[in-house]
């Protein structure tokens, strides 16, 4: 393609309102515009990325035999009511009705169109396995659509659904996919985890997540280096340092108006461990006393898969409940359920003496109070590993593609089933999995670029090599770029041609804000002495070549590339 000809609206500020690196550098490189919350038109250069990466998907998901089809994006109401997903998701969901005022949706996910193709399609045993696959349109009215393009509330996923007899048939569909998963991101040159995660609305029972580390990403996952435990901070378990022990017996000491731990620590002189934070919920209409360590926050997802959907007590079930107000409340001597994280199961500590400006010391666990020991809080930074022990580390990461086992669950709820080998009928054993085009894109940049722009991964750049003629108005240098121009897109070379009439400084800054991989420069002294030269545009190396090899220089200086 000709620069002059291709809509690359290059901009030298980005907008106000970008925060993430691949955000301000795809406005700025003139990869997409917003259009409005959420919602991105993709230039010529953004839609050859997405492209690239599509592509790789197909061409991954077609190896483990899947089969490509499409599903329409509206979808009557009465599947979701069917599977109860209508009412368990809330906003998120775009609702409509049509001319007869029957409740229709935009598809989120596709599960539940996937169930009832297989309750017509799939008869016998001899019908299964089936993987199935798409690249389409999902709308979500996303709370916080930001970040560009990483969070949009019209995005396409590629998703794909296995069918299978049993659970072990399942396992293999989901190694598959792995693997699949495992090798779409190698190519797409992203670093990435494939991290244990939390089934969340999909209901299922195993989940993988696969990561891309970055400070742009709104998971968190923990990592141990020594034996390879990855879990998302959703469901990671830590073992937190164990608390030195303090001398003292159990006493109340006077705290006035003291009642933030830090403000009791500081009062008392005590390190935050030492201290017993003592929180009220509600749960089913009925409290429930949740204990965790001074230094350790709550994990309220965790608490929920003990208790349930829960909330806060307010200030004034506190005291109608404990006798207390909140600040000062204790373990000891209440007769409802308590819950203790199982840090608290030793040691001696500080916590509320259940009485106004009094705390109490020396608290020791099962003597002064007893409780149900569970893991409720959240992994930090300073935690051991749950599997070795190993201090573990804590990473922000994208979340890039999931993959889910489903089970039966929407199988037996759209009466998905099918005849075994005995003639019985069984519910079809579901997986389902999902990566993300455009944020597979936008996490290549964030974790590929410099102060100049991007630096794309030649798998998913736009073009492979950008030509730069630096005076178009001069015939020699014309005559060498058509000749480059021509033959590497004879050799199947994308190729970029700058063919503007701008300064060269004006040239060399937007090809390093659009980060083709390797930029093909074409100086007049250069090609005086018949060289050309080939700028990497990560290193920032230049070779210089001679133009009778430049193309065969040019294609090896491509397959090096990374
Ligand atoms: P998140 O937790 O980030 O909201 P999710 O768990 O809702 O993601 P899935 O429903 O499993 O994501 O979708 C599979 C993939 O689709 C994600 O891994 C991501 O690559 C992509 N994706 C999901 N939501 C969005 C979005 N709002 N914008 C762009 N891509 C998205
Ligand atoms: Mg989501």
């Amino acid at each position: 393609m000709r620069f002059s000809k291709m809509l690359i609206p290059t901009m030298r500020e980005s907008p106000s309102d970008a925060e993430t690196v691949s955000h301000k550098l795809m406005m700025r490189a003139g990869y997409v515009r917003q259009f409005a919350a959420g919602l991105y038109v993709f230039l010529p250069l953004g839609w050859h990325v997405l492209n690239k990466i599509n592509k790789i998907l197909e061409e991954e998901m077609n190896s483990i035999g899947a089969q490509e089809i499409s599903m329409p994006i509206l979808h009557p109401a009465d599947i979701w009511q069917k599977t109860g997903r209508w009412h368990e998701i809330k906003e998120e969901m775009f609702r409509l009705k049509d001319r007869t005022e029957r409740d229709m949706c935009l598809g989120m996910t596709h599960e539940e169109v996937i169930a009832w193709l297989a309750s017509k399609e799939i008869r016998s045993y001899r019908d299964l396995p089936q993987i199935w696959y798409q690249i389409q349109t999902k709308l979500r009215d996303e709370a916080r659509p930001k970040s560009g393009v990483l969070r949009t509330r019209e995005f396409t996923m590629k998703d794909s659904y296995s069918l299978d007899a049993d659970e072990e048939a399942l396992d293999k569909s989901y190694k598959l996919h792995a693997d699949a998963y495992h090798r779409i991101l190698r190519r797409c040159g992203l670093k990435f985890y494939q991290v244990m995660s939390d089934p969340g609305m999909m209901g299922g029972a195993t989940a993988h997540e696969f990561m891309a580390p970055s400070p742009a990403g709104e998971d968190r996952i923990e990592l141990c280096d020594e034996c390879g435990y990855t879990a998302n901070v959703e469901i990671a378990s830590s073992v937190s340092p164990p608390t030195k022990e303090i001398e003292g017996e159990y006493e109340e000491v006077y705290t006035p108006g003291k009642k933030t731990i830090k403000e009791v620590s500081d009062f008392l002189n005590a390190e935050l461990p030492h201290f017993i934070k003592s929180l009220l919920f509600i749960a089913n209409e009925e409290p429930v006393l949740v204990l965790i360590r001074g230094d350790q926050r709550l994990h309220e997802k965790k608490l929920e898969k003990i208790i349930g959907l829960c909330r806060a007590a307010s200030e004034e079930e506190v005291l109608s409940i404990l006798g207390v107000e909140a600040g000062f409340i204790g373990p000891m001597k209440h007769r409802l359920r308590i819950l203790s994280d199982n840090s608290l199961a030793h040691g001696t500590y500080i916590a509320g003496a259940n009485r106004v400006d009094y705390h109490i010391k020396g608290i020791r666990p099962d003597i002064h109070f007893k409780a149900e020991w569970h893991d409720l809080h959240t992994v930090k930074e300073g935690d051991t590993c749950p599997e070795c022990n190993s201090l573990i580390k804590i990473e922000k990461v994208i979340e890039v593609g999931n993959i889910f086992k489903l089970g039966t669950k929407y199988s037996v709820l759209l009466n998905a089933v099918f005849l075994d080998k005995s003639g019985s009928e069984r519910p079809i054993v579901m997986g389902s999995y999902g990566i993300g085009p455009a944020r597979i894109a936008a996490a290549a940049i964030e974790q590929n670029h410099d102060k100049d722009g991007i630096i794309w991964p030649k798998s998913i750049a736009p073009f492979d090599v950008e030509i730069i003629p630096l005076n178009v108005n001069d015939t020699a240098t014309m005559e060498v770029a058509e000749l480059l121009y021509r033959g590497l897109k004879d050799n199947n070379i994308g190729v970029l041609m700058d063919d503007r009439d701008e300064r060269p400084g004006v040239k060399f800054k937007d090809a390093d804000l659009i980060g083709i991989p390797l930029h093909i420069i074409l100086g007049t002294h250069a090609l005086k002495d018949d060289q050309i030269e080939i700028k990497k545009r990560r290193t920032k190396e230049i070779k210089k070549v001679p133009i009778k090899y430049a193309i065969k220089e040019i294609i090896s200086a491509v397959y090096e590339t990374e």
